[in-house]
């Protein structure tokens, strides 16, 4: 397969009902409808993968309705703390930051990180002081905090949620795509599940637990962090594939739907292969996610449809 591919996900979940109305369904759609533009547009103007995940999900970070940056999920102390990660598949390169505070689009940083550091993961204040040194747009701590985000945390009363389980859920980000040269990338971002313990760090900004790309696969988890990272749920659908001989589908739901409950947990991930083939899977009743092709028309979709596995 030639040409390029790009899919997105906003977080997996099972939102209450009454949660998920038309107006809000529509919100979200536009939310990841203008994240697959934005790598459409590198993409189609002979981008690469690397930079088509890390416009993608810039883009969702800036939008208030999911769960990374501004309108992150508040820890039990009722702060924002965000990871993020990106993986360059072709040159086998990772960036990473994990609980920061301070940094306007934590992606950004984590690229930063990769290109600019001999390391791969940058926590905490120093990580928000690498960015602001960098140049990267910072802001006050709370500035990232929303009265959504207020009301959610106390509605967890206590509980550490997985951001789409709770009432005005919304959801971690993350994108993964192939480009028309064939290299792979991934993405993710997150403020983590409500009410997580300061200092707590989710899989999302773990190479190889939430986020991994090589040769072989591009992918981003979402869901309950800790089961990711316990079973390297991204990483293993390479394995899978590489060392398992599995197809990308069947690599991604043996992860998703066996390796993940198995490690007491729940959710879905994005994945792309090197011919192009995409896989968008989940364990939870939904999962915010979109697809796009070369010359093909942006498709998203929350709740599993008709059909879907
Ligand atoms: N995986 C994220 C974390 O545990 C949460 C999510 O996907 O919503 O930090």
């Amino acid at each position: 397969m030639s040409g390029w591919t790009l899919a997105i996900h906003g977080g997996a979940g099972t939102p209450p009902a009454a949660e998920l109305t038309p107006a809000r369904e529509a919100a979200y759609r536009e939310g990841l409808l203008a994240a697959l533009a934005a790598g459409r547009a590198v993409l189609e103007g002979g981008g690469t993968a690397l930079d088509a995940v890390a416009e993608a999900v810039r883009s969702l970070e800036d939008c208030p309705l999911f769960n990374a940056g501004r309108g992150s999920a508040l820890t039990a102390a009722g702060r924002v703390e965000m990871d993020a990660a990106v993986m360059d598949g072709a040159a086998g390169r990772a960036g990473a930051v994990a609980a920061v505070t301070r940094i306007r689009n934590p992606v950004a940083a984590a690229r930063r990180v990769m290109e600019r550091t001999p390391h791969v993961l940058l926590v905490g204040p120093a990580a928000d002081a690498f960015a602001a040194a960098e140049g990267l747009a910072t802001e006050e701590p709370a500035w990232f905090v929303t009265a959504h985000r207020r009301a959610q945390l106390a509605a967890a009363a206590g509980r550490v949620a997985l951001d789409h389980d709770l009432p005005g859920s919304m959801g971690t980000v993350g994108a993964v795509a192939r480009d028309a040269a064939g290299r792979l990338a991934a993405a993710t971002s997150t403020g983590g599940m409500t009410g997580k313990r300061d200092g707590r760090v989710g899989d999302s900004p773990l190479i190889g637990a939430g986020t991994w790309a090589d040769g072989t696969v591009a992918v981003s988890c979402t869901g309950t962090g800790e089961a990711f990272i316990r079973c390297a749920a991204a990483h293993e659908v390479s394995a899978l594939m590489r060392l398992g001989g599995l197809g990308l589908r069947a690599a991604a739901e043996r992860v998703v739907l066996g390796r993940v409950p198995e490690s007491g947990g729940q959710g879905g991930l994005v994945a792309v292969d090197a011919a192009g083939a995409a896989a968008l899977v989940f364990g939870t009743a939904g999962m915010h996610r979109g697809l796009l092709r070369a010359g093909g028309a942006p498709e998203v979709a929350i709740l599993r449809g008709p059909g879907e596995p």
